[in-house]
């Protein structure tokens, strides 16, 4: 099968991973690899000279035996490479002009992710949308003989791809009949395969719970508006920002919940007061009143309010000024948005829809439908492309109707959840929302190392106890400060930043309850903590566990527990996710950017590059996935010398493969656990050494540096959703023990519980029901969702096809 790729639309981050994984895994299929410049424009042009570049040889000077030599002819075809600077020409006077369905190898798309937008160039095509340019393009397909096309772009390029799929029968007749094709091709192109994957920065594709290019996007509005706190601080002033998204709010909405916005103006759910200036007025005010320096209102492209009538910063900022008197700033972020390297996320989940992408075309038949590759609950999944489409058009056509419950509904559940959580932890209330006999005095305490996370989780949590009553009381430096009577109420003024701080405003620490499980006993009782809320690793698990245990003797511990993960390892049993993992992923990313960078300055030269993870190889695995390393160690498959001898083969054999004075560097990722002898700087020892002349090595150890500075927008939106889920846990189980004396309470187990992740759902996992899913020697789970990826970093070096 030949098969092409192309983006279209408007550009988004992850665009170019798609395109990398999608000839990558078309070559591991032993398809030929195509894709087409400038979107559907390029379809429409073709190529001036129909010739299909044939692959330069290759001169090697390998003396090793390659297991599959079929697989050297796809390496490269030097025509990818003109694409890599943008302008489709490089100096040795070889160039893509005229040409716009390009032969493409596997090195010509090597390290593309790293790189914002799209090479391959997109656009918006007016000819496409033609028939006559519809037929052009079916022409120029079969000119090339390419059977298979992967779309990448928004819902107006998959509409384009399902109709031109559809036309297909039509525009082969049409074209016999014009007597531009032969009968030959007529039945070898009966049928067109065509698969989309959505490129999109708005995230506003039904069925799919995260477009390709959107939380990228998130990181850029939350940096714009981290850099907009300080300034808004220091000179006590209120900001407006405009962010994109013309039918979908959820850049707006998730960029409130993460920045901690005041007011947010989405086009789904528009105020619901009226007028709703008196009502975003009273709020601010509100804040302001406590004592609150800044002020933030986020306001969609396309908000509105209910009746239609387009709500703009400009008018925002009026009303701010008019009415409050408040010094105002707008800030449209604009193409901002789109720009910049991709996010770990952005890496990751766009390799492997381009590989179920590939899949899809290679299983089609005439009589399947035409899928879209999307995400749902935290797992790649294929939809029928029509009906995404059309869900995604239901939404706008609600809106358009004002019928925003109905736009409200067609969102995914996350969504609602997340506007509900905005409110929750944004709006101060005047009175709180409970009476008096259900208030809480909620402990909330870290512990462990800090992860990019804890403070969001514990800010939220606090603004919520504060809303309905009830007390929040920070235990400062673990269950070591609780015996030292480190415990005072938080505030709602006080946790204002907090979203946006690394590290642990808490204080955090290692030790254990069973240092001393009477005193803290008597320490929960002096300060009559109600519930417990403990954010943290392995170490938080284990420390409700023993809290659980302990209820046999102690009955201050017969209260709602729980356990928020949190811990850049990801090592808690039986959870997807936990906080800091996200952020210590995008931590790694940079760095190996930085250090492949290097590395491909000196040309030849291997990273072995040190994570720390425990003796959990999360993080070591994704981050290789996500910066492309040719080779991953974890402590859970470990090294020995066979493992290290085929390393040494296969990186000398591809860099054997590489062309002269072109060879890149590469990276090796080591998880500090992954074992005791062959430690990182033994690794680099064994590859210099065994390297030479082909490659050299050198070693960086990141240390804590992955503990991360500033949390990922996603580590803060999780953060704020386990909290206020953990908040009602909490609430739910008080209540059955409200009235109760105080040894007369009794907790049944499910009340010490920790919050999970499965397959984007939250789970309550018992404490006492998680200890079997645990390996509480190697501090990790048992089981692992993200164990087979370890093979797909090797897949995407092609390491079965040259060991
Ligand atoms: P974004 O979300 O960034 O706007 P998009 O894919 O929705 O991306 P559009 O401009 O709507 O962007 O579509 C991109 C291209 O897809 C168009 O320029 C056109 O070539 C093609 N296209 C869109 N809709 C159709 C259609 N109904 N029929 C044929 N082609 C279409």
């Amino acid at each position: 099968m030949k098969l092409a790729v192309l983006t279209s639309g408007g550009d988004s981050a992850g665009m170019n991973a798609v395109v990398r994984a999608v000839v990558k895994a078309g070559i591991l299929k032993g398809c030929e690899t195509w894709i087409v410049r400038e979107g559907y424009e390029g379809l429409v042009r073709g190529n001036a000279d129909a010739e299909a570049p044939s692959s330069p040889e290759l001169e090697t000077i390998l003396d090793v035996e390659i297991r599959d030599p079929s697989f050297i002819k796809n390496l490269r075809f030097g025509d990818g490479g003109l694409l890599r600077d943008g302008t489709g020409d490089n100096s040795g006077g070889r160039s893509l002009k005229g040409r716009y369905i390009v032969r493409v190898g596997w090195d010509d798309v090597r390290g593309w992710f790293a790189e914002g937008g799209t090479l391959i160039g997109t656009a918006r095509s007016q000819a496409f949308r033609t028939p006559e340019g519809r037929l052009i393009a079916a022409y120029n397909l079969i000119k090339e003989g390419i059977d298979a096309l992967a779309v990448c772009g928004g819902d107006g390029s998959l509409t384009g791809a399902d109709l031109f799929r559809s036309e297909w029968p039509t525009l082969i007749q049409t074209l016999r009949s014009q007597d531009r094709i032969t009968d030959e091709q007529v039945a070898r192109h009966g049928h067109l395969r065509i698969v989309g994957l959505v490129g999109s920065i708005d995230n506003d594709m039904s069925m799919t719970d995260l477009t390709i290019g959107a939380p990228t996007a998130m990181h850029r509005i939350c940096e714009a508006i981290d850099n907009i706190h300080s300034t808004a601080i220091s000179h006590s002033r209120a900001f407006v920002l405009e962010v994109m998204g013309r039918h979908c709010g959820w850049l707006t909405l998730m960029g409130g919940v993460s920045s901690g916005a005041d007011f947010i103006f989405i086009p789904e759910r528009p105020p619901k007061a009226d007028p709703w200036e008196d009502e975003m007025c009273q709020i601010i005010t509100r804040h302001r009143a406590i004592g609150k320096r800044k002020t933030i209102v986020i306001v969609a492209e396309g908000a509105h309010d209910a009746n239609l009538k387009p709500i703009r910063a400009d008018y925002v900022k009026d009303v701010l000024t008019d009415r409050l008197g408040l010094d105002t700033r707008v800030t449209t972020l604009g193409h901002i948005q789109r720009g910049g390297r991709p996010c770990a996320w952005d890496r990751i989940w766009p390799t492997l829809q381009g590989l179920d992408a590939v899949d899809a075309l290679l299983e089609a038949t005439p009589d399947t439908p035409s899928y879209m590759i999307g995400m749902q609950e935290n797992r790649v999944r294929r939809v029928p492309l029509v009906q995404a489409v059309k869900m995604t058009k239901d939404v706008a056509e609600a809106i358009k109707n004002r019928d925003f419950d109905k736009a409200m509904s067609l969102r995914d559940p996350e969504f609602r959840e997340s506007l509900e959580g905005f409110i929750a932890t944004s709006t101060l209330e005047g009175n709180p929302l409970l009476p008096p006999e259900k208030r809480i005095r909620v402990g909330i305490m870290h512990t462990g190392a800090p992860a990019g996370g804890m403070n969001a989780a514990t800010r939220a949590a606090v603004r919520y106890c504060i809303r309905q009553g009830h007390k929040p009381l920070a235990i400062s430096n673990g269950f070591k400060g609780l015996l030292d009577d480190n415990v005072y109420e938080l505030s709602w003024l006080g946790v204002d930043n907090w979203t946006v701080r690394g590290g642990s405003e808490l204080g955090t620490n290692r030790t254990l309850p069973d240092i001393d499980l009477g005193a803290v006993a008597s320490k929960f009782q002096e300060h009559h903590i109600q519930a417990l809320l403990v954010i943290g690793g392995f170490e938080a698990f284990h420390s409700v566990l023993i809290l659980h245990e302990g209820r046999k003797y102690y009955p201050s511990f017969h209260i709602p527990m729980v356990h928020i993960p949190a811990t850049i390892s990801n090592n808690v049993p039986m959870t997807e996710l936990s906080l800091g993992s996200d952020t210590s992923l995008n931590a790694l990313v940079e760095a190996c950017d930085s250090i492949k960078q290097s590395a491909s300055a000196s040309r030849n030269r291997v990273f072995v590059v040190e994570t720390q993870g425990g003796m959990c190889g999360y993080i070591a695995t994704m981050g290789a996935l996500a910066v492309g390393a040719s080779i991953v160690y974890t402590p859970e498959v470990g090294i020995n010398l066979d493992i290290l001898r085929d390393d040494v083969k296969w990186l000398k054999t591809r860099y054997g493969l590489d062309e002269r004075g072109k060879s890149e560097g590469r990276v090796v990722i080591r998880n500090e656990k992954a074992s005791n002898i062959y430690t990182t700087e033994v690794i680099t020892k064994i590859f210099k050494e065994e390297g030479a002349p082909l490659f050299d090595a050198r070693s960086a150890s990141l240390g804590h540096t992955l503990q991360g500075g500033i949390p990922s927008p996603l580590d803060r939106t999780y953060g704020v959703r386990f909290a206020l889920k953990s908040m009602a846990f909490i609430e739910r189980h008080h209540e059955a023990l409200r009235g109760l004396k105080f040894k007369a309470r009794h907790a049944g187990p499910e009340s010490a519980a920790v919050i999970t992740l499965q397959s984007s759902t939250v789970k309550w996992v018992p404490v006492g029901e998680m200890v079997a899913h645990a390996d509480m020697k190697n501090r990790r789970g048992k089981e692992q969702w993200w164990g087979g990826y370890k093979e797909l970093v090797e897949k995407l070096v092609a390491r079965p096809q040259l060991l």
